[in-house]
């Protein structure tokens, strides 16, 4: 995609080309790995090209799609929003994930109708920072990040600039 191409939204699209490219999303995973801060700046700039326009009401993949993490200080604001106390909000909402992290117990999300999300002001933290690409360390959440890449469309397409840009394909 070059600066005046729209990015690629469509969800099928994206799957298949991230299948097609897996070995060589394997190799990026681990040249993202090596790039210590380095490509922080550039990855960040990218995102801000891309991410206004892509339509998240469009997508929605992440909450139909992703186990979602929830903070302690998630649960109080959603819980009060939705005025139940708060071990009914866990009780109904919520499971034990890895280690002592709760966890949605739901995929997709319960608060997912059509692609919105019905408790958007009072989402979880996950939700709000997902993904992760407006802040620095790319290098530390390689892994994790190109596990989006046939998910999320904002992650396919600043993957698909950055790899153009640091010359990596
Ligand atoms: S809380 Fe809302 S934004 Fe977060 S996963 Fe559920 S539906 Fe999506
Ligand atoms: S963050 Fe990505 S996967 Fe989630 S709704 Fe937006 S474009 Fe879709």
């Amino acid at each position: 995609m070059s600066h005046s191409e729209r990015p690629v939204t469509d969800l099928a699209v994206i799957a298949a080309i991230a299948a097609q490219e897996e070995a060589e999303n394997e190799r990026f995973t681990r040249f993202l790995k090596a790039s210590g801060g380095q490509l922080d700046d550039l990855v960040m700039a990218i995102n801000a090209d891309v991410e206004p326009q892509v339509s998240c009401i469009d997508c929605g993949n992440c909450c139909r799609s992703l186990i979602i993490h929830v903070e302690p200080a998630d649960i109080p604001p959603l819980a009060e929003h939705l005025a139940i106390d708060e071990a009914a909000f866990a009780s109904r909402y919520l499971e034990k994930g890895m280690g002592d992290a709760a966890v949605v117990s739901q995929v997709p999300c319960h608060f997912l109708s059509g692609n919105c999300c019905t408790v958007y002001p009072h989402r979880f933290s996950a939700c709000r920072s997902f993904p992760h690409l407006d802040v620095p360390g790319v290098a530390t959440r390689a892994f994790a990040l190109m596990q989006q890449v046939g998910r999320c469309p904002i992650v396919f397409n600043v993957i698909k600039l950055l790899k153009s840009r640091t010359g990596f394909c």
